[in-house]
């Protein structure tokens, strides 16, 4: 069986200690194992921090930007065999691998994009120029410069391919070497891309490691930056992590989130914007079997549409085929790892004890081509009588394919009401073409949630959803989500940099940004 290795100091190497098993999910074979540890975690950070800054810190935002290009090539390049890393170790469908692997390609090519946009430039200008003296000469100005140290990216088990590009791309962009951990249990596409990317970027400038953190972030340093995505629990060990705190580490967390979807009394069912509605919840549930941190949980619905809504969801559910993703009827496949099995039945006996069943019970199925073995899960679909003080609703994330269903009266500000409940989303949405309930819906909901998606009419034919993060819009919420905040363009590169206030000579501050 395939021992990965980490890739850290310059050279692959598999470290020591006990050995944790990589299975494919729907069949339990076990595919790859990865060691304890046994690495040298400092040689690695002086490594990033004397090779991979001085590679970094020598190219413009334009140069950093070409080798971001070469990444998102490479990804294209290897994409029928990442499919299959991400088919084999996620549980993937081949439609839910496209959205993790090409999703990381695009990413990539985003922030390449934005490295030719930004130019043969090492500042970013951060605003106008200011008079700050008497007279025009005395000028301030606040300017984005390179942080010296090194970005460390942990991601969660869902995404190893999106979840690693969508980290890399804006830290190198800033200049910051970066050393990535995926999640062990679902660590091979990880690792491929990084087998892809070390031979193309110049020395110290990505490391990888695959198994346990350990003591990693015990070498972190002033300057650093960790970003981190995963669950709230994990989230809150590494903000109390001592060497984080000592040195004022900045740290991003994304993490656990209750995304809402809210249907607006003036849309109809069998509208275009009702249509998009569905298929939004539809997809939500089933692409990845649910387990995206931005899929949608809570849906509320205006009371005289509630038993149409449930009627359109069991329809559009009952044609979902279970099983081995490897097996081309199959549309939704399994959780990726025992765990998440046992999380997932816990979270629904959670909602079970205050919900009525609509589809799927508690998700016992009967998966096609799987002979009994595999962590699987049905589609299901609860339904709360009361929406607003149904504990379990508002406070566990269940990270599977299940949605709760509840009614409401249609008035905006109890919409959004419903959606401060969960204490901060990654996004939400809301289906109405009422220009006066969406104004109020966005004022008041807007605190809660990083990114509000407004569904209608118009712009249902080319919807991605609300599902799909964009890197042009910034991805991260407050509360229960982490606080956190990346991509959103520049705004990402922006978080891997310091702010410095310049004040001085106003043409010399001028010329230092090239004007
Ligand atoms: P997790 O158990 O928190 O693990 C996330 C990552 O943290 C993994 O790489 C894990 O490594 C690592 N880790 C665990 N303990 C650590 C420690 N003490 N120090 C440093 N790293 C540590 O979460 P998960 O089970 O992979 O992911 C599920 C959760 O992630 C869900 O709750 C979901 O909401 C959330 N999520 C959020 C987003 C978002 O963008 N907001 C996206 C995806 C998922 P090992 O695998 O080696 O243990």
């Amino acid at each position: 069986m395939q021992l990965l290795s980490s890739y850290l100091s310059g050279s692959w190497s598999a470290g020591s200690g006990a050995r944790h098993t990589l299975v494919n999910p729907a069949t339990e074979a076990p595919l790859a194992e990865v060691s304890g540890g046994g690495h040298d975690f400092a040689a690695a950070f002086a490594y990033a921090r004397e090779a991979g800054a001085r590679e970094l810190g020598a190219l413009t935002f334009a140069q950093r930007g070409q080798l971001l290009a070469q990444l998102a090539k490479a990804v294209s390049g290897a994409r029928e065999e990442l499919l299959s890393l991400a088919i084999a170790n996620g549980g993937n469908t081949r439609g839910d691998a496209k959205f993790d692997v090409d999703g990381g390609g695009v990413t990539l090519q985003h922030y390449a994009d934005l490295g030719a946009k930004l130019g043969a430039v090492k500042l970013l200008g951060d605003g106008e120029p200011i008079q700050v003296g008497r007279t025009a000469r005395m000028g301030g100005q606040h300017v984005w410069t390179r942080r010296r140290g090194v970005a460390v990216h942990i991601n969660a088990f869902n995404f190893p391919g999106w979840g690693l590009c969508e980290k890399l791309g804006p830290a190198l962009l800033a200049g910051m070497p970066v050393i990535t951990k995926p999640a062990t249990a679902t660590a091979l596409v990880a690792h491929r891309l990084v087998e892809l990317f070390a031979p193309l970027l110049p020395a110290g400038v990505l490391q990888l490691l695959v198994g346990p953190a350990g003591t990693l972030l015990d070498h972190c340093a002033p300057g650093d930056v960790v970003a981190f995505t995963g669950g709230s629990s994990t989230a809150r060990t590494l903000r109390a992590h001592p060497v984080l705190v000592q040195h004022s580490v900045k740290l991003n967390v994304e993490a656990d989130s209750l995304n809402a979807a809210v249907l607006g009394p003036d849309i109809e069912l069998s509208s275009e914007a009702g249509s998009l509605f569905l298929a939004d919840v539809t997809r939500d549930m089933t692409q990845k079997t649910g387990q995206k941190c931005t899929a949608i949980r809570r849906v509320l619905v205006p009371a005289a549409r509630e038993a149409e809504v449930l009627d359109a969801l069991k329809e559009r559910l009952g044609g979902i085929v279970v099983g081995d993703p490897a097996n081309e009827t199959v549309r939704m496949g399994p959780l990726a790892t025992a765990q998440q099995l046992r999380d997932v039945k816990e979270g629904i006996a959670r909602l079970a004890a205050e919900t009525d069943s609509v589809f799927g019970g508690t998700g016992e199925v009967t998966p096609v081509g799987t002979e009994g073995k595999g962590y699987f899960v049905g589609p299901i679909v609860r339904r709360a009588a009361d929406p607003f003080t149904c504990k379990a609703l508002h406070s566990h994330e269940v990270f599977g394919p299940v949605v709760t269903v509840g009614a409401y009266d249609g008035d905006a500000a109890r919409a959004a009401a419903f959606i401060a409940k969960g204490e901060g989303c990654l996004v939400s949405s809301a289906y109405s073409d009422d220009r006066d309930w969406v104004a109020t819906f966005v004022g008041a909901a807007g605190a809660w949630t990083g990114r509000l998606y407004l569904g209608s009419s118009k712009m249902a034919a080319q919807s991605p959803g609300p599902g799909t993060v964009l890197p042009s819009l910034v991805h991260g919420g407050p509360g229960r989500a982490g606080g956190g905040e990346e991509l959103g363009g520049e705004r990402g590169v922006q978080g891997y940099m310091q702010r410095v206030a310049l004040e001085g000579d106003a043409s010399v501050l001028k010329s230092l940004l090239g004007a």
